[in-house]
């Protein structure tokens, strides 16, 4: 049964924008505020038949490139499973939410801040230019229709300012998530930043990549550490490439691997020697992000299918200076923080 279905038993009205004209979604400290036909209006849930905030968009938990390996069929948004349906909005339970910020991206209409390290809904209480429907097959058209308007307008202004505390805060959750949890926030931030991703279905014995990747500038495999052992994650992605090539017939040479951090290895680890070697040897760069990296981009809007420039090894361990030209400003983390845009010692 589709969601927009399921939603639909649970809803006892949902609610539409008067006007089909918006200029702008903009996200500011006061609240977010939606630009419609020259006014401002506050935003607020729609309460939507087919939430963004909850689900990813299953299309794009899909590869064609990779189409004969099974992916993860859970599509929640919220790594924490703090977001649920309520009566006439969608509830977000405080105590499980870690402020990443993945809802009030995928939310069209800004209708979710984070404030003081959790998110909060903006509810509806009788807006301008807001109409309240029935749950009918008619309204719920009206809404997607209005939403799929909504997602292609630029947003402007931060969802989060960004502070070596924030970045603190959300490290010490994505401990706490179990690693089935940790791939798919892994999966929800790199589709929110424009790219289809699968994760791997555990249990194949021959493959032990956690998922991969696809865009308009090609393809590769993810792997996703969120402890210390980096090179390992070099190791298993030699691995994966030589299996997907030989049992899958995934080109070696396009397959354009990935490797997302938690924390940058340190320096004096063999991970940024091995990672040299292996692009020498066999002309493979793998690339480095942190979580920590994708959720500042995730924050000002940005989107990034190109990770060329993600390919550091011991020659440079910083990603600090290409993330600020691709955000366009200086980053409020301190050096070295967490090993979150250059590695530590
Ligand atoms: S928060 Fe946004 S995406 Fe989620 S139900 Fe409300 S309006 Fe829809
Ligand atoms: S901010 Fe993150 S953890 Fe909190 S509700 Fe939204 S998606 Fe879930």
């Amino acid at each position: 049964m589709s969601k927009i279905l399921t939603a639909k038993e649970v809803r006892t009205e949902i609610y539409v924008y008067d006007t089909l004209q918006v200029d702008a979604v903009r996200f500011n400290d006061n609240g977010n505020i939606l630009i419609a036909d020259g006014e401002e209006a506050a935003s607020c849930c729609l309460n939507c038949a087919n939430p963004r905030c909850m689900f990813i968009n299953e299309e794009a938990s899909q590869c064609t490139k990779f189409h004969d390996i099974a992916g993860s069929v859970d599509l929640h948004m919220c790594p924490s499973r703090a977001i649920s349906v309520g009566e006439r909005s969608i509830e977000i339970d405080k105590s499980k939410c870690m402020g990443c910020g993945l809802c009030a991206r995928a939310c069209p209409v800004a209708a979710i801040s984070v404030v003081n390290g959790k998110a909060e809904v903006h509810k509806y209480s009788n807006e301008k230019c807001i109409r309240k429907l029935p749950v009918t097959e008619k309204a719920i058209e009206e809404q997607e229709r209005f939403l799929i308007e909504c997602e292609h307008i630029k947003k402007q202004g931060m969802i989060l300012q960004e502070s070596d505390a924030v970045m603190k805060n959300i490290h010490k959750y994505v401990h706490f998530l179990n690693q089935d949890k940790q791939n798919i926030f892994v999966r929800n931030l790199f589709i929110l930043l424009g790219n289809h991703v699968t994760i791997a279905r555990k249990g194949n014995v021959y493959m032990r990549l956690d998922g991969f990747y696809q865009n308009e500038n090609g393809y590769g495999i993810l792997e996703v550490e969120t402890g210390s052992d980096a090179l390992d994650v070099a190791r298993a992605i030699l691995d994966d490439i030589a299996v997907l090539n030989s049992r899958h017939g995934i080109s070696m040479k396009d397959n354009d691997p990935l490797a997302v951090c938690l924390y940058l290895p340190n320096k004096r680890t063999d991970y940024w020697q091995v990672v040299k070697d292996i692009k020498e040897v066999t002309g493979i760069k793998i690339r480095t992000l942190t979580i920590g990296a994708l959720l500042l981009m995730l924050w000002n809007h940005v989107e990034l299918q190109d990770f060329g420039n993600f390919y550091i090894d011991v020659e440079n361990t910083s990603i600090r200076k290409e993330l600020e030209r691709i955000i366009g400003r200086k980053i409020q983390i301190s050096i070295g923080t967490d090993g979150i845009l250059e590695s530590q010692k």
